[in-house]
This record gives structure tokens, sequence and C-alpha cells, in this order.
């Protein structure tokens, strides 16, 4: 069997699309401009880079975005305070702080501290809540497992996933454990896999979905993939590539990739695959508290 290869970029310029088309309405509907809040503490350069994009996205989108530069020795008050003022101003739907934040800064406090209905990142403990009791309705769920859920459910073309058996190998806050609440309110019977399970190999070849979010190039092998199954692969990771050249490196994740994709039903590539819908979706969680702040029912990917 071929994989067929879910093509990340293409489901998030979709999203994109539905989301700028949607503003447009919102704006001609109610006067409601969705504004998004930026805020980046210190100059580490991948920051800057991801804070840009974030920037340059939401302005295509047609929202109104602000972006607080802070520098790195900026006390945890002020920032708290940049915090609470931008919780308190009604032109801003959406605040992401970019992470990580500098040693002396508590990121949880930070985090905890911003209003839950302007917490676009899903990561503030109401958000996080909603999500692990099935309150879905409101709920903030973080971008990239939303991401990943929106090509899941292209690839399988259904969003119920009664009967079939989820195996999620990562139990971060951000990737792991949210994914596999989606994956059990969608009804799919979801195994959390980490360091210290037993048999990887193994249980990951009972799954009919394998989400892959470990942060370990290519760990997962081709035949740890159970045939036909759809493959969601999370992992980012740089690795030398010689190859190509003195000193040059490529992008690969999680997933052996050329493997995986002989066995497979369906596959995520990397680049190309999860790594665009995570931005796509921070758009349409703030354009969702837009809505949801102008009384207007946001759209469904
Ligand atoms: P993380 O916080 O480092 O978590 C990694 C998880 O993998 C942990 O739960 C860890 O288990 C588990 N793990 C590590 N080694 C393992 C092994 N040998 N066998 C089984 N499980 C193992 O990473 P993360 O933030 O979730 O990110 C995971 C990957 O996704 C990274 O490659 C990251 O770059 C990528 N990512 C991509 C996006 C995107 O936009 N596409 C966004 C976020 C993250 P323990 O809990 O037992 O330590």
């Amino acid at each position: 069997m071929t994989a067929m290869i879910i093509d990340g970029k293409q489901v998030a310029a979709d999203v994109v699309e539905t989301v700028k088309a949607a503003t447009a309405d919102l704006v001609s509907a109610t006067g409601t401009v969705p504004g998004i809040a930026v805020v980046i503490v210190g100059e580490d350069p991948a920051s800057q880079v991801y804070v840009r994009s974030k920037g340059k996205k939401a302005e295509e989108c047609g929202f109104h975005s602000e972006t607080y530069t802070m520098p790195a020795d900026t006390s945890e008050s002020d920032l708290l305070a940049r915090v609470a003022e931008l919780n308190a101003d009604e032109r801003i739907h959406g605040i992401l702080v970019q992470l990580p934040l500098p040693d002396h800064i508590d990121e949880g406090k930070v985090i905890q501290t911003i209003a839950p209905e302007k917490d676009v990142d899903g990561f503030h403990f109401i958000n996080v809540g909603k999500l692990g009791t099935g309150e879905l309705g409101d709920a903030f769920v973080p971008c990239t497992p939303a991401g990943s859920m929106v090509l899941l459910r292209r690839a399988l073309g259904k969003g119920d996933l009664s009967g079939l058996g989820a195996v999620v190998v990562g139990r971060s806050n951000i990737v792991g454990k949210p994914m596999a609440n989606l994956l059990l309110a969608a009804n799919a019977t979801v195994t959390i896999a980490h360091s210290r399970t037993k048999d990887l190999p193994a249980l990951c070849r009972t799954a009919d979905i394998l989400v892959a979010a470990v942060g370990r190039p290519e760990m997962i092998k081709g035949d740890w993939v159970k045939p036909g199954a759809c493959v969601i692969d999370v992992g980012i990771n740089r690795i030398d590539a010689p190859e190509r050249g003195e000193g040059k490196t490529r992008l690969v994740g999680d997933v052996d990739y050329a493997g995986a994709a002989e066995v497979a039903g369906s596959i995520t590539p990397v680049p190309g695959g999860v790594g665009p819908m995570t931005i796509a979706m921070l758009m349409a969680n703030t354009l969702a508290s837009a809505c949801r702040s102008a009384g207007v029912e946001p759209p469904s990917y």
C-alpha cells in the first residue's frame, strides 16, 4: 500500500480562506474586527520568527494585530500588567504570550493571568478543564492538536471515530494530552504512550490512528504502523543532512516517513503536514473569540 499524503499546507490554506471570509462577514454584519495581541519577551531569534509570521498571517486574515516586544529583563509584574491591560482591551480577542519566557518569569502564572475567553493558545486551566470534561462548545483547544484533528477528519472523511483505536505517543500538555482528549471526544478508543511505555512498537501496531508527538527524529518505524492506519506526525526535528552539502540540515518528523508511507493508509509529511496547521488554527481560535464576543456562531473546519 502507498499512503495518501495529507497535504497540511493545502488544508491550512483552506482554513485561512474560511477565516478570511468569515472575518469579512463578521465585520460587515457587526463591525467587530477580530484583534490579536502577541507578546514576546527577549530576543530569541526563533521566537521572533514565529511572532512575525503570526502577525503577518493575522493581517492577511483581516485582523487587527498588535505585537509587544519587551526586553529580556522585563519583570514578571510588568509582563502581568501588560497581560491585564490586554485582558481589558475590547479591541483584543486573542492574547498570545510567546513561550518560552526568560527563567526569572513564572510561565504558569502568566498563562493563568490571560482571560480564559482570550486564551487562544488554550493553555489556561479553564480551557484545559473544558477540553478534559468534553465541554468543547466554547473551549479554546491548543492549536497544534486542533489542527491535527482537522487533518485527521479530512483524511478519514468523517469526524466520528467510533470503533477506531488511537495511540498517541507523547503526553505533553501542549500536544499529547489535548490530542488524546480530542480523539476521545470524537469517540476513538485512546491509549497514551510515553517514555515509560513497554513494547511501544507492538502498541503502535494496534493503532488505526497513530499520532506521534515525541520530539525524536524518525523514531517510529514503518513496521510499527498497522496497515491502512492514519498517521499524524506532529514532530519537527532538524537533523544534519551531509548529502545536501557541508553543514546543511533538514527537517524530519518523529515517524520514519518513507517506511511508514508504504504501510499507512494516510500520512502527514514533515514539513508540510501538521506544521502549517498550527498558525492557521491560531487564526481560527482568534476569529472564534471575536465571533463569540459579537454573539455570532464561528465557522467549523
Ligand atoms: P515534549 O514536551 O518534549 O514531550 C515529548 C513526549 O514524548 C513526552 O511525553 C515523552 O515522554 C515522550 N517520549 C520521549 N521519548 C520517548 C520514547 N523514547 N518513547 C516514547 N515516548 C517518548 O514535546 P512536545 O512539545 O509534545 O512536542 C513533540 C514534538 O512535536 C516535537 O518534535 C515538537 O517539535 C513538535 N511540535 C510541533 C508543533 C507544530 O507546530 N507542528 C507544535 C508543538 C510541538 P515522558 O513524558 O515520559 O517524558
